[in-house]
């Protein structure tokens, strides 16, 4: 956000609240202004119109933005003529998403060696954004981002919102990492307002007990239709009210930005009895997935190429589960063609009933960071692990540590009360899911920490997991794996 920047966020924290405000709601009002432009409703019309073509309709118009970007990638961008030229290739030999299994996949590694020849020549400094994208791994990505490429993403994410009802001026409250408010705010207020988007942002940084109260009462005076958030800090918020005999009506809850589990969805919707729509996309602004009304998970073939490898490479049986490879089509300042972003998905056939022709595709999961690895060398993804939340009460988060394999510490963020019986339970239900080879350890902490972004990682793993299991991100030492069995 604006606001990460030096200079801007200085000046901003310098300033007292109600001119914090003020600034909030001048860039909510810039956005506002981008959101009635000529050019955003033409791409919003246009994607309208399309999550209703036929899929082969859709089919055509993706190759057909796949040979734009292709010629586009040979003609300007030095990294990909180079591939290419190595593959006595030429552009007609890529006409179709089929035909991009010639390319070979390009990992972060590859995008951080060759960033400087994966920029297009021919695109000017006011053209694009520099973006950076950390993920699971914590080292950050720099990449360019064309400005029209964002804004293509923001009205992807105003289509899904309509799909829930939203319309412009309903009320929203954001509830995720955003430094808009200082760590260590003492006037009791934590949150911004943004009349001119007429939002609301709450600080994910700083739900604790003391705090949430205050959030709950907030969200019961100002009634927002709308609440958008990562879903670690709506689930925090919503075990919390559950905890408290809370309820409060929305019309729907959006999450993003990281993986939603079951557990988080069910709580998140008995709290605020409404259904969460979640959606997968990533700061690469690549192929993007999003949840209907009937909870099916639609790819929004508009912005990118979503396909999914098997071990070996090659296109995964539908249904299958296998690496996510995407090729993003609005970004021609740094094309990225058969980009592994490190996360695991299927495809799915079929049509949904709610009529929209977008293709479907599996929830997102086994993103690296989010296994425990046990003794036996079984691999535990964070979901199905968290439901060991239901059965402690006074507890207001925990987070597994892993150091060695084997070896889980449940760090403990406790609500008062908390005793040996409630740690015992923990251990108990964490071993009925890990086996009783794996040593469980308790370390109850005052406060846990968050990520850089304000996530909260239920597993944090200082395990090499790639090398431990062959998957992830090291596409070679994935395949290697895999072709020895
Ligand atoms: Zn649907």
């Amino acid at each position: 956000m604006i606001y990460d920047h030096p200079l801007i966020g200085w000046i901003y924290r310098s300033c007292p609240l109600p001119l914090q405000n003020a600034m909030v709601s001048g860039y909510g009002l810039l956005q506002r202004k981008e959101r009635h432009s000529p050019e955003f409703r033409r791409i919003l019309a246009e994607l309208k119109r399309t999550e209703r073509s036929s899929l082969a309709a859709l089919e055509e118009l993706q190759a057909e933005c796949l040979r734009k970007l292709i010629r586009h990638a040979y003609e300007n961008v030095p990294y990909y003529r180079r591939v290419f030229e190595e593959r006595h290739l030429t552009p007609p030999d890529i006409q179709t998403p089929a035909d991009l299994y010639k390319l070979p996949v390009l990992t972060k590694q590859a995008v951080r060696k060759h960033a400087d020849d994966l920029r297009a020549r021919n695109v000017s400094r006011h053209q694009y954004w520099i973006g950076r994208t950390g993920g699971s791994t914590g080292i950050p990505l720099k990449l360019l981002l064309d400005r029209s490429c964002i804004l293509f993403d923001h009205a992807l994410i105003r289509r899904l919102w309509s799909w829930a009802g939203y319309e412009p001026g309903d009320r929203v409250v954001i509830l995720r990492g955003l430094t808009l408010v200082p760590p260590n705010e003492h006037r009791g207020t934590y949150w911004r307002y943004d009349w001119g988007e007429n939002k609301i942002y709450l600080s994910g940084f700083h739900l604790s007990s003391e705090v949430m109260p205050v959030y709950v009462q907030k969200l019961r005076e100002w009634k927002p239709k709308f609440i958008a958030g990562y879903p670690s800090c709506v689930f925090t918020l919503a075990r919390f009210m559950e905890h408290a005999g809370e309820q409060i009506p929305a019309q729907a809850i959006f999450t993003s930005s990281e993986k939603l589990t079951e557990l988080e969805r069910s709580v998140i919707e008995r709290q605020f009895q409404c259904k969460v729509w979640d959606r997968y996309g990533t700061g690469e602004r690549l192929a993007v997935t999003q949840q209907c009304e009937y909870g099916a998970y639609h790819q929004n073939v508009e912005s990118g190429i979503l396909q999914v490898d098997s071990p070996l490479g090659q296109p995964a049986a539908v249904g299958q589960k296998g690496m996510l490879i995407q090729t993003g089509l609005t970004n021609f300042s740094m094309p990225l063609i058969r980009y592994a972003i490190g996360d695991i998905g299927s495809l799915v056939n079929g049509k949904c009933p709610c009529g929209r022709g977008l293709p479907l595709a599996g929830p997102v999961e086994g993103r690296k960071d989010d296994v425990i690895v046990t003794a036996e060398g079984r691999l535990m993804p964070r979901a199905g692990l968290d439901q060991i939340y239901e059965f402690v009460q006074n507890i207001e988060r925990c987070q597994l540590v892993q150091r060695r394999v084997g070896e889980v510490i449940i760090r403990v963020q406790p609500r008062p009360g908390f005793n040996h019986a409630d740690s015992e339970e923990l251990v108990r239900q964490l071993r009925k899911r890990l086996g009783v080879g794996t040593t469980i350890g308790i370390e109850p902490v005052e406060r846990l920490e968050l990520t850089a972004t304000g996530k909260q990682r239920f597993i944090v793993s200082e395990l090499d997991v790639d090398r431990i299991t062959g998957m992830g991100l090291d596409l070679q030492s994935w395949k290697e794996k895999f072709s020895q069995t």
